[in-house]
């Protein structure tokens, strides 16, 4: 494989002449997708995710078995697998914080031991979320692009001059742990002060505690029993939907970290679209126009008056449908 790959952008021959099969690794499902030669995404199911890798490999495997289309066909259809954590261009599962039982599992590799004949490709599942909204969701059309995933931590890809941003090893776009604040809290991957423990759900949850501990956040403490420690990025997300003054409060301080990092990655790559996707992207209408008045402030000008931060549009399946993708480009 090249280091970065230019795909082409319409979906016929992105999808090739048959589809393609995409599956999502998540620390609860694992889900998966039919795409069909259209790009339409047809068929799709969910399956718990097991706690140990031969049961992983086993659970996507039986999800893509259950949106395969019956036949010679459907047997001969390319797979596509979006795994959380760094994938090298192997397929094999270098460091997977959120998901430890794939660690230093050659997941590629298992797959086809597993389906005599099988194609698989396995990506990062932000990386494969990110081509995806590139190729037919909000990133639509942007040549320059950058997503971030804001989930339990933050994932994230690039597109740059319209060829997805792989690295020397397959390993870019760890974006949740570029350094914010010197000495900050501890992040999972063993450092101080990662983006991802102030930008993502479990960084919400940790500034709405800050404010309920602080004696500003009431409702949000009510809502959680009367414990200021049980405060969640959920509860803040609520209240901030329902007008309430001081969770929008703690909600535009959340917005300013989210730009702060996403600042950073623009004057890097200067894209013209930003996709903030994730699940607090349901937050979007009480997020985003905070995240782009102080990403305006935070951005090198003029770059930061000509890009434009759009929530992503494939929700959920965002991952699925671009390892599907990129399985049927044969990367
Ligand atoms: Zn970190």
């Amino acid at each position: 494989m090249s280091p970065s790959r230019r795909l082409p952008r319409t979906l016929g021959p992105v999808v090739g002449r048959r589809g393609a099969i995409g599956v999502d690794i998540g620390g609860s499902k694992v889900l998966a997708v039919l795409v069909g030669p259209d790009g339409k995404v047809g068929a799709s199911v969910k399956l718990a995710t097991p706690a140990d890798a031969e049961g992983v490999v086993e659970a996507v495997l039986d999800a893509a078995d259950q949106v395969r289309p019956p036949g010679r066909a459907g047997q001969a259809l390319p797979l596509g697998v979006g795994t959380p954590g760094m994938i090298d261009r192997e397929g094999t599962a270098q460091y997977c914080p959120n998901l430890h039982c794939l660690d230093g599992v050659p997941f590629r590799r298992r797959l086809e031991e597993h389906r005599r004949g099988l194609r698989a490709h396995v990506v990062n599942d932000a990386t494969a979320a990110c081509w995806a909204e590139h190729v037919m969701g909000a990133g639509r059309g942007a040549d320059n692009m950058v997503m971030a995933t804001l989930g339990t931590g933050i994932g994230g890809g690039a597109v740059i001059g319209g060829s997805l941003l792989e690295g020397a090893h397959g390993f870019a776009g760890e974006m949740g742990h570029m350094v914010v604040e010197v000495g900050g809290p501890p992040c999972p991957c063993g450092k101080r002060g990662c983006w991802e423990r102030f930008a993502s759900g479990s960084g919400l949850g940790r500034l709405g505690r800050e404010a309920a501990l602080a004696g500003e956040l009431p409702a949000a403490v009510a809502m959680a029993g009367g414990d200021p420690e049980a405060v969640k990025g959920e509860h803040v997300t609520e209240l901030a939907l329902a007008g309430d003054k001081a969770a929008l409060a703690v909600m535009a301080n959340f917005a300013w970290w989210v730009a702060l990092g996403l600042a950073n990655l623009a004057n890097l790559l200067d894209p013209s679209v930003v996709v903030v996707g994730g699940g607090l992207v349901e937050s979007h209408a009480v997020l985003m126009g905070p995240l782009r008045e102080s990403f305006a402030e935070l951005a090198e000008a003029p770059g930061a008056r000509s890009v434009r931060i759009l929530p992503a549009e494939l929700g959920e399946r965002a991952g699925a449908v671009g390892a599907a993708l990129l399985a049927a480009a044969g990367a």
